[in-house]
Protein backbone atom coordinates (compact mmCIF):
# COMPACT_ATOMS: atom_id res chain seq x y z
CA UNK A 1 0.00 0.00 0.00
CA UNK A 2 1.25 3.48 -0.96
CA UNK A 3 2.17 5.97 2.19
CA UNK A 4 -0.16 8.26 0.50
CA UNK A 5 -3.49 6.10 0.79
CA UNK A 6 -2.28 4.06 4.29
CA UNK A 7 -2.20 8.07 5.80
CA UNK A 8 -6.04 8.53 4.28
CA UNK A 9 -7.33 5.68 5.43
CA UNK A 10 -5.93 5.76 8.89
CA UNK A 11 -7.00 9.21 9.35
CA UNK A 12 -10.68 7.81 8.03
CA UNK A 13 -10.37 5.00 10.62
CA UNK A 14 -9.48 7.08 13.48
CA UNK A 15 -12.21 9.71 12.39
CA UNK A 16 -14.64 6.37 12.56
CA UNK A 17 -13.54 5.44 15.87
CA UNK A 18 -13.89 8.64 17.13
CA UNK A 19 -10.32 9.44 18.42
CA UNK A 20 -9.54 12.90 17.52
CA UNK A 21 -6.83 13.55 19.57
CA UNK A 22 -4.74 10.58 18.24
CA UNK A 23 -5.85 11.67 14.74
CA UNK A 24 -4.46 15.45 15.98
CA UNK A 25 -1.24 14.08 17.37
CA UNK A 26 -0.38 10.75 15.68
CA UNK A 27 2.33 12.11 13.28
CA UNK A 28 3.91 14.05 15.55
CA UNK A 29 4.38 11.38 18.06
CA UNK A 30 5.49 8.96 15.79
CA UNK A 31 8.26 11.70 14.72
CA UNK A 32 9.37 12.26 18.81
CA UNK A 33 8.89 8.34 19.41
CA UNK A 34 11.41 7.62 16.14
CA UNK A 35 13.96 10.04 17.01
CA UNK A 36 14.22 8.87 20.66
CA UNK A 37 13.91 5.41 19.55
CA UNK A 38 10.72 5.04 21.82
CA UNK A 39 9.24 1.49 21.25
CA UNK A 40 5.83 0.43 19.31
CA UNK A 41 3.83 -0.17 22.76
CA UNK A 42 5.49 3.47 24.37
CA UNK A 43 4.21 5.43 21.25
CA UNK A 44 0.79 3.34 21.16
CA UNK A 45 0.25 4.53 25.53
CA UNK A 46 1.57 8.05 25.12
CA UNK A 47 -1.38 8.11 22.08
CA UNK A 48 -3.72 6.63 23.97
CA UNK A 49 -2.65 8.48 27.12
CA UNK A 50 -3.42 11.83 25.44
CA UNK A 51 -6.53 10.60 24.12
CA UNK A 52 -7.51 10.05 27.75
CA UNK A 53 -6.63 13.38 28.88
CA UNK A 54 -8.27 15.34 26.23
CA UNK A 55 -11.80 13.46 26.47
CA UNK A 56 -11.31 14.25 30.36
CA UNK A 57 -10.91 17.89 29.61
CA UNK A 58 -13.79 17.81 26.85
CA UNK A 59 -16.57 16.16 29.08
CA UNK A 60 -15.68 18.34 32.36
CA UNK A 61 -16.44 21.25 29.72
CA UNK A 62 -19.40 19.64 28.55
CA UNK A 63 -20.50 19.61 32.31
CA UNK A 64 -19.82 22.97 32.91
CA UNK A 65 -21.56 24.07 30.08
CA UNK A 66 -24.79 22.02 31.47
CA UNK A 67 -24.84 23.65 34.87
CA UNK A 68 -25.94 26.64 33.15
CA UNK A 69 -23.91 28.95 35.68
CA UNK A 70 -25.19 32.78 35.32
CA UNK A 71 -21.37 33.46 36.21
CA UNK A 72 -18.06 31.66 36.59
CA UNK A 73 -17.12 31.96 40.08
CA UNK A 74 -14.39 29.66 41.27
CA UNK A 75 -13.01 29.60 45.25
CA UNK A 76 -9.96 30.95 43.57
CA UNK A 77 -11.52 34.51 43.64
CA UNK A 78 -13.39 34.07 47.06
CA UNK A 79 -11.83 35.92 49.88
CA UNK A 80 -12.32 34.58 52.75
CA UNK A 81 -11.15 37.71 55.11
CA UNK A 82 -13.60 39.44 53.47
CA UNK A 83 -16.27 37.17 54.81
CA UNK A 84 -14.78 35.71 58.44
CA UNK A 85 -18.10 34.94 59.22
CA UNK A 86 -17.86 31.73 56.88
CA UNK A 87 -16.31 28.75 57.76
CA UNK A 88 -13.70 28.48 55.57
CA UNK A 89 -12.48 24.84 56.93
CA UNK A 90 -15.94 23.80 56.25
CA UNK A 91 -16.02 24.66 52.67
CA UNK A 92 -12.85 23.03 51.65
CA UNK A 93 -14.07 19.78 53.17
CA UNK A 94 -17.36 20.61 51.15
CA UNK A 95 -14.98 21.69 47.88
CA UNK A 96 -14.12 17.61 48.18
CA UNK A 97 -17.80 16.49 47.14
CA UNK A 98 -17.72 14.21 49.70
CA UNK A 99 -21.84 15.66 50.41
CA UNK A 100 -22.93 15.07 46.82
CA UNK A 101 -21.69 11.10 47.60
CA UNK A 102 -23.83 11.33 50.69
CA UNK A 103 -26.69 12.38 48.93
CA UNK A 104 -26.29 15.62 51.65
CA UNK A 105 -27.52 19.43 51.17
CA UNK A 106 -25.95 22.36 51.64
CA UNK A 107 -27.98 25.58 52.77
CA UNK A 108 -26.09 28.26 52.45
CA UNK A 109 -27.68 31.86 55.01
CA UNK A 110 -26.90 35.00 54.90
CA UNK A 111 -27.45 38.68 53.85
CA UNK A 112 -27.53 40.08 50.63
CA UNK A 113 -23.81 40.31 48.92
CA UNK A 114 -22.14 38.37 51.07
CA UNK A 115 -21.22 35.55 48.63
CA UNK A 116 -23.73 32.69 48.74
CA UNK A 117 -24.22 32.84 45.11
CA UNK A 118 -20.06 32.95 44.50
CA UNK A 119 -19.82 30.29 47.15
CA UNK A 120 -22.32 27.80 45.50
CA UNK A 121 -21.26 28.62 41.80
CA UNK A 122 -17.67 27.46 42.89
CA UNK A 123 -18.96 24.42 45.08
CA UNK A 124 -21.16 23.55 42.06
CA UNK A 125 -18.25 24.15 39.63
CA UNK A 126 -15.65 21.73 41.77
CA UNK A 127 -18.23 19.19 41.16
CA UNK A 128 -17.96 19.65 37.52
CA UNK A 129 -14.55 19.18 37.59
CA UNK A 130 -15.38 16.21 39.76
CA UNK A 131 -17.37 14.74 37.56
CA UNK A 132 -20.40 15.02 38.79
CA UNK A 133 -23.82 16.62 36.96
CA UNK A 134 -24.50 19.57 37.85
CA UNK A 135 -27.11 22.34 37.26
CA UNK A 136 -28.18 25.73 38.57
CA UNK A 137 -30.98 27.62 38.72
CA UNK A 138 -32.42 30.11 40.50
CA UNK A 139 -35.24 29.33 42.81
CA UNK A 140 -37.73 31.35 41.05
CA UNK A 141 -36.22 30.39 37.82
CA UNK A 142 -37.12 26.57 38.71
CA UNK A 143 -40.53 27.43 39.79
CA UNK A 144 -41.02 28.85 36.41
CA UNK A 145 -39.83 26.08 34.42
CA UNK A 146 -41.77 23.83 36.65
CA UNK A 147 -45.34 26.15 35.78
CA UNK A 148 -44.13 26.21 32.26
CA UNK A 149 -43.56 22.12 31.94
CA UNK A 150 -46.94 22.08 33.53
CA UNK A 151 -48.30 23.50 31.18
CA UNK A 152 -46.91 21.74 28.66
CA UNK A 153 -47.81 18.48 30.30
CA UNK A 154 -43.83 17.72 29.98
CA UNK A 155 -43.19 17.94 34.13
CA UNK A 156 -42.92 14.21 34.03
CA UNK A 157 -39.79 15.02 31.63
CA UNK A 158 -38.45 17.27 33.38
CA UNK A 159 -38.37 15.30 36.42
CA UNK A 160 -36.81 12.83 34.80
CA UNK A 161 -34.00 15.28 33.36
CA UNK A 162 -33.47 16.55 37.07
CA UNK A 163 -33.09 12.72 38.51
CA UNK A 164 -30.22 12.24 36.27
CA UNK A 165 -28.24 14.79 38.25
CA UNK A 166 -25.95 14.85 41.04
CA UNK A 167 -26.22 18.37 42.15
CA UNK A 168 -29.16 20.84 42.28
CA UNK A 169 -28.09 24.03 42.84
CA UNK A 170 -31.56 26.67 43.82
CA UNK A 171 -30.13 30.03 44.21
CA UNK A 172 -31.63 32.99 46.28
CA UNK A 173 -35.15 31.35 47.91
CA UNK A 174 -36.79 34.27 49.67
CA UNK A 175 -36.84 37.53 47.66
CA UNK A 176 -39.83 36.12 45.87
CA UNK A 177 -43.00 34.68 47.43
CA UNK A 178 -44.16 31.76 45.12
CA UNK A 179 -47.85 31.25 44.01
CA UNK A 180 -49.56 27.99 45.67
CA UNK A 181 -49.13 26.28 42.10
CA UNK A 182 -45.70 27.08 42.41
CA UNK A 183 -44.58 26.27 46.04
CA UNK A 184 -45.98 22.98 45.55
CA UNK A 185 -44.24 22.52 42.35
CA UNK A 186 -41.43 23.56 44.03
CA UNK A 187 -41.74 21.06 47.07
CA UNK A 188 -42.62 18.31 44.62
CA UNK A 189 -38.48 19.06 43.48
CA UNK A 190 -37.04 18.57 47.32
CA UNK A 191 -39.13 16.00 48.19
CA UNK A 192 -38.08 13.97 45.10
CA UNK A 193 -34.13 15.30 45.39
CA UNK A 194 -34.05 13.83 49.27
CA UNK A 195 -31.56 10.89 49.19
CA UNK A 196 -30.70 10.67 45.50
CA UNK A 197 -29.80 14.26 44.14
CA UNK A 198 -27.39 16.56 46.65
CA UNK A 199 -29.03 20.25 46.75
CA UNK A 200 -27.65 23.87 47.43
CA UNK A 201 -30.04 26.19 48.68
CA UNK A 202 -29.17 29.85 49.29
CA UNK A 203 -31.50 32.12 51.10
CA UNK A 204 -31.68 35.11 52.61
CA UNK A 205 -34.08 34.16 54.78
CA UNK A 206 -34.24 32.29 58.31
CA UNK A 207 -35.85 29.63 58.91
CA UNK A 208 -39.17 30.79 60.73
CA UNK A 209 -39.44 32.94 57.80
CA UNK A 210 -39.59 30.70 54.78
CA UNK A 211 -43.59 29.78 55.20
CA UNK A 212 -43.53 33.77 53.10
CA UNK A 213 -41.93 32.08 50.49
CA UNK A 214 -43.94 28.95 50.45
CA UNK A 215 -47.27 30.13 52.18
CA UNK A 216 -48.15 27.07 54.09
CA UNK A 217 -47.22 26.13 57.19
CA UNK A 218 -47.61 21.96 56.18
CA UNK A 219 -45.42 22.29 52.97
CA UNK A 220 -42.72 24.68 54.55
CA UNK A 221 -42.69 21.92 57.83
CA UNK A 222 -42.72 18.98 55.02
CA UNK A 223 -39.70 20.73 52.83
CA UNK A 224 -37.38 21.36 55.45
CA UNK A 225 -37.97 18.10 57.52
CA UNK A 226 -36.16 16.70 54.05
CA UNK A 227 -34.00 19.43 53.13
CA UNK A 228 -32.48 19.76 56.46
CA UNK A 229 -32.45 16.00 57.26
CA UNK A 230 -28.76 15.76 56.53
CA UNK A 231 -27.32 19.39 56.27
CA UNK A 232 -24.48 21.61 56.03
CA UNK A 233 -25.05 25.20 57.05
CA UNK A 234 -22.60 27.92 56.24
CA UNK A 235 -24.12 31.38 57.81
CA UNK A 236 -22.83 34.26 55.43
CA UNK A 237 -23.65 37.25 58.40
CA UNK A 238 -21.21 39.80 57.47
CA UNK A 239 -21.09 42.75 55.37
CA UNK A 240 -22.29 43.05 52.18
CA UNK A 241 -19.05 42.20 49.78
CA UNK A 242 -20.44 44.78 46.45
CA UNK A 243 -21.52 47.50 49.56
CA UNK A 244 -18.38 47.66 51.48
CA UNK A 245 -16.59 47.62 47.81
CA UNK A 246 -18.39 50.83 46.73
CA UNK A 247 -18.73 52.30 49.87
CA UNK A 248 -14.89 51.60 48.99
CA UNK A 249 -14.72 53.27 45.70
CA UNK A 250 -16.84 56.16 46.88
CA UNK A 251 -14.49 57.22 49.34
CA UNK A 252 -11.06 57.02 46.93
CA UNK A 253 -13.56 58.87 44.76
CA UNK A 254 -14.45 61.51 47.46
CA UNK A 255 -10.81 61.51 48.20
CA UNK A 256 -9.64 62.03 44.59
CA UNK A 257 -12.24 65.05 44.57
CA UNK A 258 -11.44 66.65 47.55
CA UNK A 259 -7.90 66.66 46.80
CA UNK A 260 -6.44 69.78 45.70
CA UNK A 261 -3.21 70.29 44.01
CA UNK A 262 -0.90 71.65 46.73
CA UNK A 263 -2.04 68.54 48.87
CA UNK A 264 -1.33 66.43 45.95
CA UNK A 265 2.35 68.06 45.20
CA UNK A 266 2.93 67.48 49.40
P1 LIG B 1 -25.14 36.94 47.54
O1 LIG B 1 -25.50 35.83 46.64
O2 LIG B 1 -24.87 36.52 48.96
O3 LIG B 1 -26.10 38.09 47.47
P2 LIG B 1 -22.92 37.21 45.72
O4 LIG B 1 -22.30 35.86 45.81
O5 LIG B 1 -23.75 37.48 44.53
O6 LIG B 1 -23.75 37.53 47.05
O7 LIG B 1 -21.78 38.30 45.86
C1 LIG B 1 -21.90 39.60 45.33
C2 LIG B 1 -20.64 39.97 44.56
O8 LIG B 1 -19.55 40.08 45.45
C3 LIG B 1 -20.24 38.90 43.56
O9 LIG B 1 -19.65 39.52 42.44
C4 LIG B 1 -19.23 38.07 44.31
O10 LIG B 1 -18.31 37.45 43.44
C5 LIG B 1 -18.56 39.10 45.19
N1 LIG B 1 -18.15 38.56 46.48
C6 LIG B 1 -18.91 38.40 47.57
N2 LIG B 1 -18.22 37.93 48.61
C7 LIG B 1 -16.95 37.80 48.17
C8 LIG B 1 -15.72 37.37 48.78
N3 LIG B 1 -15.66 37.01 50.05
N4 LIG B 1 -14.61 37.37 48.00
C9 LIG B 1 -14.65 37.75 46.71
N5 LIG B 1 -15.77 38.17 46.08
C10 LIG B 1 -16.91 38.21 46.79
MG1 LIG C 1 -27.07 35.62 45.44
Amino acid sequence: MGARKATVLLEHYLKQLKLPTVLREYAKLADVCQAERTDYQTFLLRLAEREIQDREVRAAERRLKAAKFPVTKTMDTFDFNAQPSINQMRVRELLRGEYIEQRENVLLIGNSGTGKTHLATALGFAACQQGYRVRFFSATGMVTQLLEHREDRQLERFHKQLERLDLIVLDELGYVPFSKAGAELFFEVISRAYERTSLIVTTNLPFENWIEVMGNERLTGALLDRLTHRIHILEANGESYRLRHSRRRSRKQSHLINQTPSTDQK
